[in-house]
C-alpha cells in the first residue's frame, strides 16, 4: 500500500515495441525467488503483469505490472494520454476507458540545455530579469516583438552557417570514406550552404514515424527542391533500434535517394545522430518537420527544442503538437485521420506536404525585403516564440507533475504512514475482508422495474437491498447512463450515486432518484462497487458487479 501510494508510472509511448513482455517460463527463471520474499504466492506475483490475472497464456508486461503498482499513471500529452486510458482501459475491468484515472503531463525541454548561445544572448538583451525563474509566463515572451527583425534573422543566420560549417567539417572525413567518388562528395560538401531553406527531419527511426513520406512522389519531390529561385533542403538524421530492421530499411531507402542526381546536396543524410548533432539540428534548420502516423506520437518532443530557437514546426497534428500549434506560427497536418487505409492516408500527408510547400511556406520564405529576409517569416517565428516556447519548456512540466501528481501522492503517503502505518494496514485488511466476501455480498430485493419501463419528465425511486455479509457499509451502487454514440462505441451519459437510506444488520437499503430524459436513447444499468474513503481510485480495488 506504501510503495504504491507513492509511486507514479510514466507510459511513454503506445508503440507496441515499447512494452516489455515476458513468457512465465523467462520470467521464472529470473524473479522466481520474489513472490517467497514479499509473502505472496506465484501466481499473485505474476497476475499483476497481467490483464487477466488468471491467463496462464498471457505474457507478463512490464507496463500492465506498473499500472497495478502504481497509484497514478500519466501519459506524455493531452493526446497520448486519451490514448492511454484506451489502450490501458482492459486493465480495470467494469470501467469505461473515460473514468479512467490515467492523467497527462505534457513533456516539456530544458531550456538552459537546448536553447543556443546566441539565442539566450537575445533573451537576456529584451526579456524582463526574472525570465529564468518564471518561465512559463508568456507575457515575459511577449517581448520578443520588441527585437527587431533583423536581429532575429542574424541570430537565425548565424546558427544556419554553424550548422552548416559542423555538417562540412564534421562528415567530410567520412563521406570520403565511405561514399567513393571523391568528386562528387567534394561537389556534395561545396553544395551546403545557408542559402536554403533548410528543413529536419532528425529523430528516431521508428517506423510509425514515417521518415518515407516525403518521398511518396519523387517527381513532385524533385521539382520542389530543384527550383533555383527556391532552394531548398531536406536534412536526415536519426538511428533505428537494433531490433529494427524495418527502420533500418527505412534509412537505407533514404539514403539511396540522397545519393541519386537530382537529389545529391537536395535530400542530405547525417550519420550518427546524437545529443550533439540534434542540439545544431533543432537550432540551425528553418523547419522542424514531424510526420508520424496518427494518433501514435506520444510526444515529439523534439520540435519543442526547436520553439525556442526560433525554428518553426511543421508536424501532423499528434502528440505535443496538438496542444502546441497556434495559427501564424508554424504548419498543421489535420489531427483526424480521412483514410482507414494507411496507403492512401500517406499519400494524402505527402500531398498535404507538397502543397504547403509550393503554396505557403515557400513563397513566404522567400518574400524578401531590400534587407534579405522575408518580414513574414520573421512574424511566423516571433509568433511561434512568444505563444508557443512558454508552455513547452522543463520548468512548466515539473510544476504539472507537483501539482498533478506528486504533492498528492506525498501527501497521500504521509496519511497511510502515520501512526505506525495504521491506515495503511487497516487499507490492506480492509481489502483483503472485502475480496473474500464479493462473491457472497447480493441483491436481496430491488425495485428498479422503471429503468425499463420509464417516460420521460417523470421522476422514480429506485430501491435496493444489498447484505453486505458482514461489512460495515463498504459497498456503493451508483446509476450509470450508457449511450451508444455515432461510432458505435458505448460511452457514459449520466452517472449518479445511491444514498444508503436505511441499515437493518447485514442489509443496506439504497435509494436514488431516477429521471429519464431522453427517452429510448441510452440504457441505464446499475453498478455495485467496494466503497472505501481512503481509496484514491476505485480502480485500485478494482471490483464490480453490474446488477441486472
Ligand atoms: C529530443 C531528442 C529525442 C526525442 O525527440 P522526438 O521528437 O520524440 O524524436 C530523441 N533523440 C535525441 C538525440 C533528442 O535530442
Amino acid at each position: 500500500e506504501l510503495v504504491r501510494a507513492s509511486s507514479l508510472y510514466t507510459v511513454h509511448t503506445p508503440v507496441p515495441a515499447g512494452h516489455d513482455y515476458f513468457d512465465e517460463s523467462l520470467f521464472g527463471k529470473y524473479m522466481g525467488g520474489y513472490p517467497q520474499m514479499l509473502g505472496i504466492s506465484w501466481d499473485e506475483f505474476i497476475g499483476m503483469g497481467r490483464t487477466n490475472p488468471d491467463d496462464h497464456s498471457e505474457r507478463f508486461c512490464m507496463s500492465t505490472f506498473a499500472c497495478n503498482t502504481c497509484q497514478e499513471v500519466n501519459g506524455v500529452s493531452k493526446l497520448h494520454g486519451w490514448v492511454s486510458q484506451r489502450m490501458f482501459a482492459p486493465i480495470w475491468k467494469g470501467y469505461y476507458p473515460e473514468e479512467s484515472h490515467v492523467g497527462y503531463v505534457t513533456n516539456g525541454v530544458h531550456f538552459p540545455t537546448w536553447t543556443a548561445t546566441e539565442w539566450r544572448k537575445v533573451y537576456d538583451k529584451y526579456f524582463d530579469e526574472t525570465f529564468l525563474s518564471d518561465q512559463s509566463n508568456e507575457s515575459i515572451w511577449h517581448s520578443i516583438y520588441n527585437v527587431p527583425d533583423a536581429e532575429i534573422w542574424e541570430t537565425r543566420m548565424a546558427l544556419k552557417k554553424k550548422l552548416v560549417d559542423y555538417i562540412r567539417e564534421k562528415f567530410a572525413a567520412t563521406w570520403l570514406k565511405n561514399q567513393g567518388d571523391p568528386s562528387r562528395v567534394v561537389t556534395l560538401l561545396e553544395s551546403i550552404t545557408p542559402n536554403a531553406l533548410y528543413i529536419g527531419f532528425c529523430r528516431r527511426f521508428a517506423t510509425y514515424k514515417r521518415a518515407h513520406l516525403l518521398f511518396t512522389d519523387l517527381e513532385r519531390l524533385s521539382k520542389i527542391v530543384n527550383n533555383p529561385e527556391r532552394p531548398v533542403k531536406f536534412i536526415f538524421s536519426g538511428k533505428a533500434h537494433p531490433a529494427d530492421g524495418a527502420g533500418q530499411g527505412l534509412i537505407k531507402r533514404i539514403f539511396e535517394i540522397s545519393q541519386r542526381p537530382e537529389f545529391l546536396g537536395k535530400i542530405i543524410f547525417l550519420e550518427d545522430y546524437d545529443m550533439e548533432l540534434a542540439r545544431r539540428l533543432v537550432s540551425g534548420v528553418d523547419i522542424w518537420m514531424n510526420t508520424p502516423t496518427r494518433p501514435l506520437e506520444a510526444s515529439g518532443t523534439s520540435g519543442e527544442k526547436a520553439e525556442m530557437n526560433g525554428v518553426v514546426n511543421l508536424s501532423v497534428l499528434d502528440g505535443w503538437w496538438v496542444e502546441g500549434y497556434r495559427q501564424g506560427a508554424g504548419w498543421a497536418l489535420k489531427q483526424e485521420r480521412t483514410y482507414q487505409n494507411q496507403g492512401y492516408q500517406d499519400q494524402l500527408d505527402a500531398a498535404t506536404i507538397y502543397s504547403l510547400l509550393e503554396n505557403e511556406i515557400l513563397p513566404l520564405f522567400y518574400n524578401r525585403n531590400e534587407q534579405g529576409f522575408s518580414e513574414g517569416w520573421i512574424k511566423t517565428i516571433k509568433n511561434s516564440i512568444a505563444t508557443i516556447a512558454p508552455h513547452y519548456t522543463m520548468k512548466r512540466q515539473l510544476d504539472d507533475y507537483y501539482d498533478k501528481f506528486y504533492i498528492k501522492e506525498a501527501a497521500n503517503f504521509k496519511k497511510l504512514a502515520a501512526n505506525n502505518n495504521r491506515l495503511a494496514k487497516e487499507l490492506a485488511a480492509w481489502k483483503e475482508t472485502v475480496a473474500q466476501r464479493w462473491d457472497s455480498i447480493r441483491v436481496v430485493s430491488k425495485d428498479d422495474s422503471m429503468l425499463y419501463s420509464a417516460e420521460t419528465g417523470k421522476k422514480y425511486t429506485l430501491r435496493y437491498v444489498i447484505d453486505e455479509q458482514g461489512l460495515n457499509d463498504a459497498i456503493g451502487l451508483e446509476l450509470v447512463s450508457i449511450k451508444t454514440g455515432k461510432d458505435g462505441e458505448e460511452r457514459i451519459f449520466s452517472k449518479r450515486e445511491f444514498d444508503v437510506v436505511a441499515h437493518e444488520g447485514n442489509n443496506y437499503t439504497f435509494e436514488a432518484t431516477f429521471e429519464p430524459d431522453v427517452a429510448g436513447s441510452f440504457k441505464s444499468c446499475v453498478r455495485m462497487y467496494p466503497k472505501n474513503e481512503n481509496l484514491v481510485y476505485r480502480e485500485d480495488f478494482c471490483y464490480v458487479k453490474w446488477l441486472d
